[in-house]
Protein backbone atom coordinates (compact mmCIF):
# COMPACT_ATOMS: atom_id res chain seq x y z
CA UNK A 1 0.00 0.00 0.00
CA UNK A 2 1.63 3.69 -1.07
CA UNK A 3 0.59 6.31 1.41
CA UNK A 4 1.58 10.15 0.44
CA UNK A 5 4.75 11.27 2.53
CA UNK A 6 3.82 15.02 3.69
CA UNK A 7 6.58 16.01 5.84
CA UNK A 8 5.41 18.10 9.09
CA UNK A 9 7.12 20.36 10.83
CA UNK A 10 4.89 20.32 13.32
CA UNK A 11 6.50 19.65 16.91
CA UNK A 12 4.30 17.21 17.04
CA UNK A 13 2.83 14.91 15.62
CA UNK A 14 5.72 14.31 13.19
CA UNK A 15 6.40 12.56 10.19
CA UNK A 16 6.55 8.71 10.55
CA UNK A 17 8.01 5.77 8.52
CA UNK A 18 6.17 3.64 5.98
CA UNK A 19 6.97 0.41 8.40
CA UNK A 20 5.25 2.32 11.40
CA UNK A 21 2.01 3.46 9.35
CA UNK A 22 1.81 -0.18 8.32
CA UNK A 23 2.36 -1.76 12.12
CA UNK A 24 -0.85 -0.44 13.19
CA UNK A 25 -2.23 -2.47 10.07
CA UNK A 26 -3.25 -6.04 12.28
CA UNK A 27 -5.88 -8.34 12.88
CA UNK A 28 -8.95 -6.99 15.16
CA UNK A 29 -7.79 -8.25 18.37
CA UNK A 30 -9.18 -7.20 22.30
CA UNK A 31 -6.84 -6.00 24.22
CA UNK A 32 -7.33 -8.87 27.09
CA UNK A 33 -5.85 -10.65 25.31
CA UNK A 34 -2.42 -12.73 25.70
CA UNK A 35 -0.98 -11.48 22.58
CA UNK A 36 -1.72 -7.87 23.30
CA UNK A 37 -0.63 -8.13 26.90
CA UNK A 38 2.80 -9.27 25.53
CA UNK A 39 2.95 -6.49 22.96
CA UNK A 40 2.40 -3.80 26.43
CA UNK A 41 5.27 -5.92 28.27
CA UNK A 42 8.05 -5.25 25.34
CA UNK A 43 6.92 -1.39 25.02
CA UNK A 44 7.39 -1.04 28.67
CA UNK A 45 10.66 -2.60 28.54
CA UNK A 46 11.81 -0.76 25.42
CA UNK A 47 10.54 2.48 27.04
CA UNK A 48 12.34 2.06 30.22
CA UNK A 49 15.22 1.47 29.01
CA UNK A 50 15.73 4.62 26.60
CA UNK A 51 16.09 6.10 30.38
CA UNK A 52 17.65 3.99 32.37
CA UNK A 53 20.01 0.98 31.08
CA UNK A 54 19.52 -1.52 33.72
CA UNK A 55 15.80 -1.23 33.64
CA UNK A 56 15.54 -2.03 37.78
CA UNK A 57 14.65 0.78 39.43
CA UNK A 58 11.60 1.93 37.38
CA UNK A 59 8.17 1.41 36.02
CA UNK A 60 6.54 2.37 32.66
CA UNK A 61 2.93 2.85 33.19
CA UNK A 62 0.89 3.51 29.85
CA UNK A 63 -2.11 5.56 29.23
CA UNK A 64 -4.68 6.42 26.18
CA UNK A 65 -4.38 10.34 25.59
CA UNK A 66 -2.43 12.96 24.51
CA UNK A 67 0.58 13.77 26.01
CA UNK A 68 -1.32 16.46 28.59
CA UNK A 69 -3.22 14.14 30.09
CA UNK A 70 -0.30 12.04 31.00
CA UNK A 71 1.21 15.38 32.77
CA UNK A 72 -2.38 15.81 34.43
CA UNK A 73 -2.08 12.24 35.55
CA UNK A 74 1.39 12.65 37.19
CA UNK A 75 0.49 16.05 38.98
CA UNK A 76 -2.75 15.13 40.28
CA UNK A 77 -1.67 11.90 41.19
CA UNK A 78 1.56 12.54 43.29
CA UNK A 79 1.11 15.80 44.72
CA UNK A 80 -0.76 14.84 47.51
CA UNK A 81 -2.82 16.91 50.17
CA UNK A 82 0.53 17.79 51.99
CA UNK A 83 2.66 18.25 49.36
CA UNK A 84 3.59 21.41 47.34
CA UNK A 85 5.04 21.40 43.91
CA UNK A 86 7.66 24.39 42.67
CA UNK A 87 6.47 24.71 38.72
CA UNK A 88 9.17 26.41 36.69
CA UNK A 89 7.92 27.60 34.35
CA UNK A 90 9.52 29.06 30.80
CA UNK A 91 7.23 28.66 28.30
CA UNK A 92 3.20 27.67 27.14
CA UNK A 93 3.70 24.13 28.39
CA UNK A 94 5.29 25.38 32.37
CA UNK A 95 2.09 27.57 32.03
CA UNK A 96 -0.46 24.61 30.56
CA UNK A 97 1.23 22.45 34.46
CA UNK A 98 0.51 25.38 36.48
CA UNK A 99 -3.14 25.74 34.99
CA UNK A 100 -3.42 21.84 35.90
CA UNK A 101 -2.35 22.95 39.40
CA UNK A 102 -4.79 25.57 39.49
CA UNK A 103 -8.14 23.02 38.51
CA UNK A 104 -7.40 20.62 40.86
CA UNK A 105 -6.57 22.80 43.62
CA UNK A 106 -2.92 21.86 44.65
CA UNK A 107 -0.26 22.77 46.67
CA UNK A 108 1.62 24.75 44.37
CA UNK A 109 4.37 27.77 43.99
CA UNK A 110 4.95 28.86 40.44
CA UNK A 111 8.21 30.37 39.34
CA UNK A 112 7.98 32.01 36.22
CA UNK A 113 11.12 33.07 33.26
CA UNK A 114 11.89 34.86 30.11
CA UNK A 115 10.75 31.85 27.15
CA UNK A 116 14.00 33.04 25.38
CA UNK A 117 16.27 31.74 28.37
CA UNK A 118 17.04 28.15 30.25
CA UNK A 119 15.42 28.48 33.65
CA UNK A 120 18.29 30.04 36.40
CA UNK A 121 18.61 27.48 38.93
CA UNK A 122 21.32 29.73 41.16
CA UNK A 123 18.25 32.00 41.34
CA UNK A 124 15.64 29.10 42.37
CA UNK A 125 18.22 28.31 44.81
CA UNK A 126 18.72 31.63 46.55
CA UNK A 127 15.47 33.22 46.20
CA UNK A 128 12.87 30.22 46.70
CA UNK A 129 14.40 26.98 48.05
CA UNK A 130 16.39 28.59 50.79
CA UNK A 131 13.92 29.77 52.72
CA UNK A 132 10.64 27.81 52.00
CA UNK A 133 11.12 24.61 53.48
CA UNK A 134 7.08 23.35 52.55
CA UNK A 135 8.06 22.85 48.88
CA UNK A 136 8.01 18.84 48.08
CA UNK A 137 8.29 18.82 44.36
CA UNK A 138 9.77 20.18 41.22
CA UNK A 139 8.29 20.17 38.35
CA UNK A 140 9.37 20.89 34.98
CA UNK A 141 9.31 21.06 30.98
CA UNK A 142 12.95 19.57 29.88
CA UNK A 143 12.68 20.81 26.02
CA UNK A 144 10.04 23.71 26.29
CA UNK A 145 8.52 22.94 22.47
CA UNK A 146 6.89 26.53 22.87
CA UNK A 147 9.90 27.66 21.44
CA UNK A 148 12.59 25.20 21.56
CA UNK A 149 14.52 26.49 24.82
CA UNK A 150 16.30 23.48 26.20
CA UNK A 151 16.45 23.52 30.10
CA UNK A 152 19.29 21.63 31.89
CA UNK A 153 18.09 18.68 33.21
CA UNK A 154 21.84 17.85 34.86
CA UNK A 155 21.41 21.04 37.42
CA UNK A 156 17.62 20.79 37.68
CA UNK A 157 18.35 17.00 39.47
CA UNK A 158 21.37 18.34 41.25
CA UNK A 159 19.06 21.41 42.98
CA UNK A 160 16.60 18.33 43.48
CA UNK A 161 18.65 16.07 45.05
CA UNK A 162 20.57 19.04 47.09
CA UNK A 163 17.24 19.39 48.62
CA UNK A 164 16.16 16.21 48.86
CA UNK A 165 12.69 17.46 46.24
CA UNK A 166 10.96 15.02 43.99
CA UNK A 167 11.52 15.61 39.93
CA UNK A 168 8.77 15.38 38.17
CA UNK A 169 9.42 16.03 34.18
CA UNK A 170 7.61 16.32 31.34
CA UNK A 171 10.17 15.32 28.34
CA UNK A 172 7.19 15.26 25.98
CA UNK A 173 9.73 16.73 23.22
CA UNK A 174 12.90 15.64 24.22
CA UNK A 175 12.81 11.92 24.83
CA UNK A 176 14.09 9.31 22.43
CA UNK A 177 16.36 12.12 20.66
CA UNK A 178 18.27 13.60 23.75
CA UNK A 179 19.66 11.27 26.61
CA UNK A 180 17.63 11.37 30.00
CA UNK A 181 19.33 9.09 32.61
CA UNK A 182 16.67 8.62 35.37
CA UNK A 183 18.85 7.58 38.01
CA UNK A 184 21.70 10.03 37.84
CA UNK A 185 19.55 13.09 37.38
CA UNK A 186 17.43 12.21 40.28
CA UNK A 187 14.04 12.24 38.41
CA UNK A 188 11.12 10.55 40.17
CA UNK A 189 8.60 10.85 37.32
CA UNK A 190 8.81 11.25 33.86
CA UNK A 191 6.23 12.11 31.08
CA UNK A 192 6.47 11.36 27.72
CA UNK A 193 4.17 10.41 24.30
CA UNK A 194 4.25 8.47 21.06
CA UNK A 195 4.50 10.61 18.40
CA UNK A 196 7.00 13.15 18.93
CA UNK A 197 11.10 11.84 18.76
CA UNK A 198 9.75 8.71 19.32
CA UNK A 199 7.92 8.81 15.34
CA UNK A 200 4.87 6.79 16.35
CA UNK A 201 1.64 7.62 15.85
CA UNK A 202 -0.39 10.14 18.51
CA UNK A 203 -2.39 8.40 21.25
CA UNK A 204 -0.62 6.74 23.89
CA UNK A 205 1.12 8.60 26.74
CA UNK A 206 3.23 7.34 29.19
CA UNK A 207 4.71 7.93 32.64
CA UNK A 208 8.13 6.27 33.43
CA UNK A 209 8.42 6.19 37.45
CA UNK A 210 11.19 5.42 40.21
CA UNK A 211 9.51 2.73 41.83
CA UNK A 212 9.98 3.73 45.51
CA UNK A 213 8.43 7.07 44.11
CA UNK A 214 5.23 5.64 42.98
CA UNK A 215 5.12 3.54 45.81
CA UNK A 216 5.03 6.20 48.11
CA UNK A 217 1.45 7.67 46.62
CA UNK A 218 -0.36 4.48 47.30
CA UNK A 219 -2.76 5.81 50.11
CA UNK A 220 -3.36 9.49 48.30
CA UNK A 221 -6.37 10.66 48.08
CA UNK A 222 -7.84 9.78 44.56
CA UNK A 223 -8.88 13.27 42.59
CA UNK A 224 -9.54 11.38 39.43
CA UNK A 225 -10.89 7.85 38.20
CA UNK A 226 -8.94 7.88 34.73
CA UNK A 227 -5.65 10.00 35.51
CA UNK A 228 -4.72 7.92 38.55
CA UNK A 229 -0.96 6.51 38.14
CA UNK A 230 -1.01 4.52 41.12
CA UNK A 231 -4.58 2.70 39.93
CA UNK A 232 -3.27 1.77 36.43
CA UNK A 233 0.37 0.88 37.67
CA UNK A 234 -0.95 -1.86 40.13
CA UNK A 235 -3.71 -3.02 37.42
CA UNK A 236 -0.75 -3.67 35.11
CA UNK A 237 1.37 -5.34 37.62
CA UNK A 238 -1.53 -7.78 38.35
CA UNK A 239 -3.51 -7.99 35.09
CA UNK A 240 -1.27 -6.48 32.43
CA UNK A 241 -3.88 -4.86 31.23
CA UNK A 242 -4.89 -1.19 30.81
CA UNK A 243 -7.93 -0.42 33.18
CA UNK A 244 -9.97 1.03 29.87
CA UNK A 245 -9.57 0.78 26.27
CA UNK A 246 -6.11 1.70 24.67
CA UNK A 247 -5.50 2.85 21.22
CA UNK A 248 -4.41 -0.41 20.12
CA UNK A 249 -3.26 -0.09 16.81
CA UNK A 250 -0.92 3.17 17.88
CA UNK A 251 0.47 0.63 20.57
CA UNK A 252 1.39 -1.63 17.54
CA UNK A 253 2.43 1.45 15.80
CA UNK A 254 4.30 2.59 18.77
CA UNK A 255 6.51 -1.26 19.07
CA UNK A 256 8.00 -0.71 15.58
CA UNK A 257 8.67 2.88 16.36
CA UNK A 258 10.72 2.16 19.44
CA UNK A 259 12.57 -1.02 17.42
CA UNK A 260 13.58 1.76 14.84
CA UNK A 261 14.90 3.86 17.82
CA UNK A 262 17.14 0.95 19.04
CA UNK A 263 18.10 0.83 15.08
CA UNK A 264 18.98 4.55 14.98
CA UNK A 265 20.28 5.52 18.79
CA UNK A 266 19.39 8.41 20.46
CA UNK A 267 23.09 9.79 19.37
CA UNK A 268 22.29 9.72 15.22
CA UNK A 269 18.41 10.49 15.78
CA UNK A 270 19.87 13.68 17.74
CA UNK A 271 22.60 14.22 15.05
CA UNK A 272 20.13 14.23 12.11
CA UNK A 273 17.36 16.14 13.81
CA UNK A 274 19.99 18.91 14.67
CA UNK A 275 21.73 18.56 11.09
CA UNK A 276 18.28 19.29 9.89
CA UNK A 277 18.09 22.00 12.25
CA UNK A 278 21.73 23.43 10.99
CA UNK A 279 20.12 23.79 7.20
CA UNK A 280 17.30 25.26 8.82
CA UNK A 281 18.93 27.92 10.63
CA UNK A 282 21.66 28.92 8.25
CA UNK A 283 19.31 28.89 5.20
CA UNK A 284 16.80 30.87 7.37
CA UNK A 285 19.52 33.46 8.00
CA UNK A 286 20.29 33.74 4.41
CA UNK A 287 16.71 34.31 3.60
CA UNK A 288 16.28 37.80 6.02
CA UNK A 289 14.43 35.65 9.01
CA UNK A 290 15.91 36.26 12.78
CA UNK A 291 15.21 33.95 15.67
CA UNK A 292 13.59 34.36 18.85
CA UNK A 293 16.00 32.33 21.16
CA UNK A 294 19.72 33.24 21.41
CA UNK A 295 21.62 30.44 20.33
CA UNK A 296 23.33 29.38 23.47
CA UNK A 297 19.73 28.37 24.69
CA UNK A 298 18.55 26.17 21.99
CA UNK A 299 17.65 22.53 21.97
CA UNK A 300 18.38 22.43 17.90
CA UNK A 301 15.04 20.30 17.19
CA UNK A 302 12.79 23.26 16.75
CA UNK A 303 13.46 26.94 15.90
CA UNK A 304 11.19 30.20 16.61
CA UNK A 305 11.60 32.70 14.35
CA UNK A 306 10.26 36.03 13.70
CA UNK A 307 7.62 36.99 11.09
CA UNK A 308 9.02 39.51 8.84
CA UNK A 309 6.85 43.20 8.24
CA UNK A 310 4.10 42.33 6.23
CA UNK A 311 4.14 38.73 6.28
CA UNK A 312 0.91 37.09 6.53
CA UNK A 313 1.34 33.70 7.92
CA UNK A 314 -1.91 31.81 7.07
CA UNK A 315 -0.67 32.43 3.36
CA UNK A 316 2.31 31.44 4.05
CA UNK A 317 1.10 28.10 5.33
CA UNK A 318 -1.16 27.52 2.64
CA UNK A 319 1.79 28.35 0.34
CA UNK A 320 3.70 25.60 2.07
CA UNK A 321 0.89 23.00 2.51
CA UNK A 322 0.04 22.68 -0.96
CA UNK A 323 3.76 21.84 -1.47
CA UNK A 324 3.45 18.89 0.78
CA UNK A 325 5.01 20.73 3.75
CA UNK A 326 3.14 21.79 7.18
CA UNK A 327 3.95 24.07 9.43
CA UNK A 328 2.65 25.91 12.72
CA UNK A 329 2.43 29.06 13.96
CA UNK A 330 3.93 30.47 17.14
CA UNK A 331 3.12 30.46 20.55
CA UNK A 332 4.61 32.91 22.38
CA UNK A 333 1.86 35.93 23.41
CA UNK A 334 2.50 39.21 21.68
CA UNK A 335 5.23 38.38 19.50
CA UNK A 336 4.49 37.63 15.81
CA UNK A 337 6.28 34.62 15.28
CA UNK A 338 6.36 30.79 13.90
CA UNK A 339 8.05 27.47 14.78
CA UNK A 340 9.67 25.00 12.85
CA UNK A 341 10.45 21.55 14.21
CA UNK A 342 12.93 19.76 12.81
CA UNK A 343 11.92 16.39 14.22
CA UNK A 344 10.38 13.06 12.69
CA UNK A 345 11.13 10.97 10.16
CA UNK A 346 12.42 13.84 7.98
CA UNK A 347 16.46 14.90 7.30
CA UNK A 348 17.98 17.69 5.65
CA UNK A 349 17.40 16.91 2.39
CA UNK A 350 13.78 18.18 3.58
CA UNK A 351 14.29 21.20 4.96
CA UNK A 352 16.41 22.33 1.72
CA UNK A 353 13.30 21.61 -0.29
CA UNK A 354 11.47 23.81 2.76
CA UNK A 355 13.80 26.42 2.06
CA UNK A 356 13.51 26.21 -2.09
CA UNK A 357 9.60 26.81 -1.24
CA UNK A 358 10.24 29.58 1.40
CA UNK A 359 12.84 31.38 -1.38
CA UNK A 360 10.17 31.13 -3.91
CA UNK A 361 7.43 32.19 -1.88
CA UNK A 362 9.46 35.76 -0.77
C1 LIG B 1 3.44 18.28 22.78
C2 LIG B 1 3.74 18.61 24.17
C3 LIG B 1 2.83 18.36 25.21
C4 LIG B 1 1.49 17.71 25.04
O1 LIG B 1 0.65 18.19 24.11
P1 LIG B 1 -0.59 17.32 23.66
O2 LIG B 1 -1.20 18.17 22.59
O3 LIG B 1 -1.48 17.16 24.83
O4 LIG B 1 -0.07 16.01 23.16
C5 LIG B 1 3.22 18.65 26.50
N1 LIG B 1 4.42 19.16 26.77
C6 LIG B 1 5.32 19.40 25.82
C7 LIG B 1 6.67 19.94 26.20
C8 LIG B 1 5.02 19.14 24.48
O5 LIG B 1 5.92 19.38 23.53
Amino acid sequence: MFVKRNILLTPGPVTTTEKVKMAQVVPDICPRENEFTDLITTINEGLIKIVDERALDYVCTLLGGSGTAVVETILVSVVGEESCVLILNNGAYGKRMVRIAEIHGLNFIEYKSSDREKIDIQDIKRNILNDNNKITHIAVVHHETTTGVLNDLDEIGLLAKDFGLELLVDAISSFGAIHIDMNNMGISHLAATSNKNLQGMAGAGFIISKITSIEKIKNYKKKSLYLNLYDQYQYFLSTGQFRFTPPVQTLYALREAIDELKKETIEGRYSRYSQSWETLVNGMRNLGFSQYVPLKNQSKLICTFYEPDNFNFNDFHDYLYERGITIYPGKILNKNTFRIGTIGDIDYNDIEYLLKCIKEYL
